[in-house]
């Protein structure tokens, strides 16, 4: 190593999905959405101007519009690039101190990155044997505690009560619960925000709201946290959000409708498939998200990977401890379902 490379900061980064260049693939890997934005979305990008201008910093129309949606004041909502950006953002701000932030050990892979990014002391603690979190685990003294709800990539979700339950035994630190898959059929924790000033809950328009390439995240707590994070935010990057995403990330929130509507079809594909794979061996928690955990009775989870994608059909696998046999398989069309089932029956032989 150089004399120089010393003091630099290193940072094993987090992996993300594959986003493959060639056309005509089944893309069951990231999570996206495949209906995209509402044709309100579409239609605003075409009129898009002053792009010579720098941004709003305080993205306010977006985060009024937001906090109209959730019957919340402006003061209580932030936005960034993304669920991600508000992650980061929220790792930096609130998890300040010496003592071990908790996490579960299967979960978004990202929150170790920021952790050791951010030099902030972790622990993960091990979800119990079926995958889900145990709220009791979570009493003992930390620095913060931070876990998606339903969680990645298991597709659980646990009810409000369990929330309230973590968040009740640590009223002494900063709870973030990361949404990003809620509208698929979780419980939310936003009624709690108001009960718990150090309650965070974080979600994202890249899933529900199909808008993954324009990079929109927030989160919604106390007027107090909020206030915290923009004077994090502000000291680190003023123009976070670039004003298309700020325009179109309004014109998806005016189209409740559409909104609704395609969260709906996901959800029917979802339980179609789950139905249809459990025919032919397959296993899987039940899912409150966009995707399905998947496990085979026989065959391995990385040759089914591997097959598949030899088909130009990707899926995730994560070659992690405990969860290597599994798959997490983003719902795609209905007809894209078809297809990978097509193949998956193929492959198995029945
Ligand atoms: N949280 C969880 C649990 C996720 O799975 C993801 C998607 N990778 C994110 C946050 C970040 O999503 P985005 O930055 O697109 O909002």
């Amino acid at each position: 190593m150089t004399s120089w490379e010393k003091n630099i900061r290193k940072v094993v980064p987090y992996v993300p999905g594959e986003q493959p260049k060639e056309k005509n693939i089944i893309k069951l890997n990231t999570n996206e959405n495949p209906y995209g934005p509402s044709k309100k979305v579409m239609e605003k990008a075409v009129e898009l101007e002053n792009l010579k201008l720098y941004p709003d910093p305080a993205a306010s129309m977006l985060v009024e519009a937001i906090a109209d949606y959730h019957g919340l004041s402006k003061e209580q909502v932030f936005v960034g690039v993304g669920s991600d950006d508000v992650l980061a953002m929220s790792f930096m701000t609130f998890f300040n101190s010496d003592k071990s932030i908790l996490f579960p050990d299967i979960t978004y892979s990202f929150y170790d990155v920021w952790a050791e990014l951010f030099k902030i002391p972790y622990e993960r603690v091990a979800v119990n044997d079926s995958f889900r979190i145990v709220a009791s685990d979570y009493y003992k003294d930390n620095g913060g505690i931070i876990f998606p709800n339903p969680n990645a990539p298991t597709s659980i979700a646990e009810p409000l009560s369990f929330v309230e339950d973590i968040v009740s035994h640590n009223q002494d630190v900063i709870v973030i619960v990361d949404e990003a898959y809620v509208d698929f059929g979780g419980e939310t924790a936003l009624p709690l925000i108001d009960k718990y000033d150090n309650l965070l809950v974080v979600r994202t328009f890249s899933k529900s709201r199909s808008m993954a390439g324009l990079r929109i995240g927030y989160a919604m707590g106390n007027p107090k946290l909020i206030k915290y994070l923009n004077d994090v935010k502000y000291s680190y990057n003023s123009y976070t959000m670039n004003m298309p995403s700020i325009v179109l990330g309004v014109e998806s929130i005016a189209d409740d409708e559409y909104f609704k509507s395609t969260v709906a079809k996901v959800i029917e594909t979802r339980e179609w498939f789950k139905q249809e794979i459990e025919k032919i061996g397959f296993s899987c928690p039940t899912s409150a998200a966009n995707f399905l955990f998947i496990t085979h009775d026989t065959k391995g989870a990385k040759e089914i990977f591997e097959a598949a994608r030899k088909e130009n059909i990707y899926v995730r696998y994560f070659n992690k401890p405990r969860i290597d046999n599994y798959l997490r398989v983003t719902i795609g069309t209905r007809e894209e379902m078809e297809k990978f089932l097509v193949f998956l029956k193929k492959y198995l032989n029945v």
